[in-house]
């Protein structure tokens, strides 16, 4: 196939977070069209595309090989970053559309393949807050964020380098700041106040149902806590 790949905006930012020449790998690339795009682009890019289900990888085995490709992208079948041997010299790591939660376990499981890792591109679906902890506790700086909106959902990408200086300010708690994104909670873009409204109206509404119920104590101090940072940054 002669075509160039399409990627959706959301793809499309990631990709452009990689660096020239990247060797990386791109866990759970589902379909394959990022590292097929980001190496039709870049003549010198080199890909592992990883996926843990044998449907999402005879289908990315196919893109690859649609692309004529094979020969830079290597597409294997297993769970997470254990399908790096250390014979792979690969220095990026992209891990986009899954939630916050999986990809934390994710990285954690496969900790001791972190060691030559310059930099990891995350895109959690939700939960973006314990990604953030994850690379704060694991000596990755969180060197750039993007909100934005793509048909109907706002998704969050982070951006973290061992070799970088932390976005993080000392006159601001670090739970907020995780929360919020300190990098997004600057800018407040119109996605971030849209995805934020949206979120205050969502605690509004469950604490009204809680509220006078027993047993709900500490939920009802959590989602009161979040309300009022959420009310600080709005304003
Ligand atoms: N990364 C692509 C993107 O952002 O468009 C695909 C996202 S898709 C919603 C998530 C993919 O991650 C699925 O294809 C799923 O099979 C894969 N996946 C989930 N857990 C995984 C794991 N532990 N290791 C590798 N792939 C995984």
């Amino acid at each position: 196939m002669s075509t160039y790949v399409k990627l959706s905006k959301r793809l499309h930012t990631i990709a452009n977070f990689l660096s020239e020449g990247t060797f990386f790998i791109d866990v759970g690339s589902d379909h394959g069209y990022l590292p097929c795009y980001v190496c039709q682009k870049d003549p010198n890019a080199k890909a592992i595309a990883s996926e843990v289900r044998e449907g999402p990888f005879l289908r990315t085995k196919d893109t690859v090989h649609q692309y004529n490709l094979t020969d830079r992208i290597d597409v294997r079948l297993g769970d997470g970053l254990s399908v790096l041997t250390d014979q792979d010299n690969i220095s990026e790591i992209v891990i986009a559309g899954m939630g916050g939660t999986l990809i934390t376990e994710i990285l954690q499981v496969g900790k001791d393949k972190l060691i030559h890792i310059d930099k990891i591109i995350a895109q959690p679906n939700n939960h973006a807050e314990r990604v953030r902890k994850f690379f704060l506790e694991n000596g990755f700086h969180l060197v750039d964020e993007v909100i934005l909106e793509e048909n109907d959902h706002i998704y969050e990408i982070l951006v973290a380098k061992k070799n970088g200086s932390s976005s993080y300010r000392e006159d601001e708690t670090i739970e907020k700041q995780l929360y919020f994104g300190p990098i997004l909670m600057k800018e407040k873009s119109i996605p971030f106040q849209k995805k934020w409204q949206f979120e205050k109206e969502k605690y509004e509404k469950i604490l009204k149902q809680i509220e006078h119920k027993q047993g709900n104590e500490d939920k009802i101090r959590s989602f009161k806590q979040k309300l009022r940072w959420i009310e600080e940054v709005l304003t």
